[in-house]
């Protein structure tokens, strides 16, 4: 028997919808609606995250067992608990689309282990009542994804919600994979992710946009006295601080995406999370060309709202969203507009900051030009953005421009590119960072090393999820686990695992799934 310490408190603490039946409808004044996952046909278990089943104290017995498959593909519930969906709302692509809420998300429970509490949720394991026109299910292929990208942004550092387990449900998801009229049935799958809380957004939103203060407060309580401990409740004061600590939280996320190259594709204020965690791995992809303009989201082409170099002003606007919600506990608009004009200056700063570390720059006075001509320069002809930080740290003090060029070549998807203007955009480039490496009094090594902390060697590449899909659709799951352990240690060398330490395939650039994804999951 599998024994955790549950420890519910979002079911206990907030209100439920009184309508225990499954029927998609509008739900008001409730946090969440209470539902029983589908029971699947035939579960099995593709792969386990051993890292964060350690982290939620199951035993190697637990993780062998056919409870353990029965519990996280929804077929059986664990005795004490209730699951429930949340209801929440949300702006998508910048209109507001009133109520969203788990169409497809099961909270199971919150278990406690070594101090520390856990929401424990199904993605993928049946209707809600916030369905809507959808079914409640998800394929293994965005569910692979899921799995494996949370992890890797765990290992890098990113604030991000993680993932226990993958299943297979047994049961067959009619998908629309490119939205062109091309349905076909795709292996279901059920993941089990892991947060400290779930909560987005678009849950304060919904009660906003129904002036339901009284529900509003207590669910800004609930989370603030959950997760937001260093605030005193009991002030209009405390929803403004809650306020400028989301904000803060916010800002690192976004910040960390772009230290890693990571677009999230679909930043909808229901996907972004009260805690500043990376939720809903939908449409992602990670930047293997350095282009700001580059979104995966097939849906977002047109408009490229959600496009890496957009990130920052989208969460800024996504801010400005909750700061609407909050203003009914808050009272005073303009403390929170105080509070949103810091983001820009205050992200400009750590930008500065993170990329002064990405370049190994220690000196006080860097002007910020050499960021802004760099990320000009590595859009001149398409270049690695993770081969090209990583190999960085190889140049050293005594390098002339022109060999500190030959050893970051290997980014440059067209080496024949690197001539004429390029080149000489390059070498000029070049002769100033060099001129602030002289400047640098940490040693050569030291320099190395503390880049090497900042610049990830590995990242779950479009192509290399896509490589696992494809085996996997066959039954071969060891691509999975292997991926699985090269994205624990992503800044180590791990000399063992150089193959994928290298540019993504001429055969991905245009293959669906690796530059291409649509919503379809
Ligand atoms: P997304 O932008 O993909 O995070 O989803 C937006 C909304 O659609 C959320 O409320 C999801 O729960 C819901 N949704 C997405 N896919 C499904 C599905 N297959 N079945 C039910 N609801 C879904
Ligand atoms: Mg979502």
């Amino acid at each position: 028997m599998i024994k955790l310490n549950i420890q519910d408190t979002f079911n206990k603490e907030l209100p439920a919808d009184p309508n225990k039946n499954n029927t998609r409808r509008q739900v008001f004044e409730a946090c969440y609606s209470f539902v029983t996952p589908r029971i699947p046909s035939n579960p099995s278990l593709v792969h386990v995250s051993k890292e964060m089943a350690e982290t939620l104290g199951f035993s190697e017995e637990d993780l062998a067992s056919q409870e353990f498959i029965d519990l996280f593909s929804g077929a059986k519930v664990m005795e004490g608990t209730a699951p429930f969906a949340m209801c929440y709302g949300g702006h998508q692509f910048g209109h507001w689309a009133g109520q969203l809420g788990d169409g497809r998300a099961i909270n199971l429970m919150e278990v406690e282990h070594h101090q520390k509490r856990w929401a424990l949720q199904l993605k993928g394991a049946g209707e809600t009542p916030y369905s809507r026109t959808a079914d409640g299910l998800a394929v293994l292929r965005s569910s692979i994804r899921e799995h494996l990208c949370s992890e890797a942004m765990f290992h890098l550092g990113v604030p991000t919600t993680r993932s226990l387990s993958l299943s297979l449900s047994g049961d067959e998801v009619l998908r629309d994979m490119m939205y062109d009229g091309n349905s076909a049935y795709e292996k279901g799958a059920i993941v089990c992710r892991v947060a400290p809380s779930f909560v987005r957004f678009g849950n304060f939103q919904i009660f906003a946009s129904r002036k339901d203060t009284d529900n509003l407060k207590k669910l800004a309580d609930y989370t603030i006295r959950h997760f937001y401990p260093t605030i005193e409740l009991g002030t209009p004061n405390a929803y403004l601080e809650f306020f400028n600590q989301v904000l803060d939280r916010t800002l690192e996320m976004v910040l960390a995406w772009q230290r890693v190259g990571f677009v999230h594709g679909v930043m909808n204020t229901d996907n972004l999370s009260i805690l500043g965690l990376t939720i809903d791995y939908g449409p992602y992809g990670w930047l293997e060309g350095y282009d700001e303009n580059w979104t995966p989201n097939t849906t977002d082409r047109q408009n490229a709202r959600y496009r890496f170099g957009n990130q920052p002003g989208v969460a800024h606007w996504n801010l400005y969203q909750l700061a609407n919600a909050l203003f009914l506990l808050v009272g005073e608009a303009k403390p929170l507009e105080e509070a949103l004009e810091r983001f820009r200056p205050t992200f400009e700063k750590a930008y500065g900051e993170m990329m002064k570390s990405k370049l190994g720059l220690q000196e006080e006075n860097v002007n910020p030009g050499l960021w802004a001509t760099l990320e000009t320069t590595l859009s001149l002809t398409e270049t690695d953005m993770t081969i090209f930080f990583r190999l960085l740290s190889t140049i050293s003090k005594s390098d002339q421009p022109a060999e500190a060029i030959a050893k970051i070549k290997p980014a440059f998807y067209q080496a024949e590119d690197l001539q004429g203007n390029v080149l000489e955009e390059w070498t000029a480039w070049f002769q100033i960072y060099l001129d602030y490496l002289q400047a640098e009094i940490v040693s050569e090594e030291d320099r190395q090393k503390n880049m090497n902390a900042v610049n990830p060697k590995y990242v779950l590449r479009n192509y290399m999820a896509q490589m696992a899909i494809d085996a996997a659709d066959k039954g071969d799951y060891a691509l999975i686990e292997e991926l699985y352990q090269l994205i624990k240690e992503p800044y180590a060398e791990q000399v063992d695992q150089e193959k994928w330490f290298a540019k993504r395939p001429e055969w991905a650039r245009d293959k669906v799934g690796c530059s291409m994804l649509s919503c379809s999951s």
